[in-house]
């Protein structure tokens, strides 16, 4: 995975960190059981790299995985993050399930709690939804900008419409058609960005823009 997107014009170039159900998914993060490994994004002209550790409990009582990670303040102090996020499981045909994230944000003293496919760690110290994030608004932006842009209620349209991600170890047809819809969607940020900020033109060069 890789990232590159900072929504707060700050001196040093965070990734734009994300985790995808997709991803997790074919890293065997959904099959029953502990698993647990690590996530890198490599982000900046630095190529600088960040990692967070990710676990997944999938049994018939608990369906989550926890996130570890330590952040660096502006004034370098150093802080330990250490959460949970549920999975929601809803069932494909054929008898297996898809998982969706439950997004683990409070924002304005309410739960967010929304069900979905990708969350980000924009600019605050925790992963959630693009709604939390207001990638959404950045999306609108985005869509004025870049003709074919795609918009994040196109995006939940098509995930809604995913009924099995895979049929006999290939994506399918609905599913990776939204897998390239978040795509678009992050490739649209990324192009937003790197023209409202000329500093992100190195990391928007690596995506071809
Ligand atoms: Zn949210």
């Amino acid at each position: 995975m890789r990232g590159g997107w900072n929504s707060t014009g700050r001196a040093e170039a965070d990734g734009l960190k994300k985790i995808s159900v997709g991803f997790l998914n074919k890293h065997g993060y959904f099959e029953r059981g502990y698993r647990s490994g690590v996530i890198t994004w490599t982000s900046g002209w630095d190529e600088s790299k960040s990692n967070i550790s990710i676990s997944s409990t999938i049994n018939d009582d608990t369906q989550k995985v926890h996130i570890t990670y330590t952040i660096t303040k502006h004034d370098g102090e150093k802080k330990d993050i250490d959460y949970d996020v549920p999975l929601t499981a809803t069932p494909c045909n054929y008898g297996s399930e898809r998982y969706w994230f439950t997004c683990p944000l409070y924002r304005n003293g309410r739960y967010c709690g929304r069900r979905v496919g990708t969350l980000y760690l924009g600019n605050g110290d925790y992963f959630g939804c693009r709604h939390c994030y207001d990638l959404t608004y950045a999306s609108r932006n985005a869509s004025e900008m870049y003709k074919g842009f795609v918009s994040a209620p196109d995006i939940d349209a098509q995930r809604e419409k995913v009924k099995r991600m895979y049929y006999r170890g290939e994506p399918t047809r609905n599913y990776r058609k939204y897998l390239k819809m978040e795509e678009q969607f992050e490739m649209g940020l990324f192009k937003a960005v790197a023209k409202l900020d000329k500093r992100f033109g190195g990391i928007a060069k690596k995506y071809g823009v």
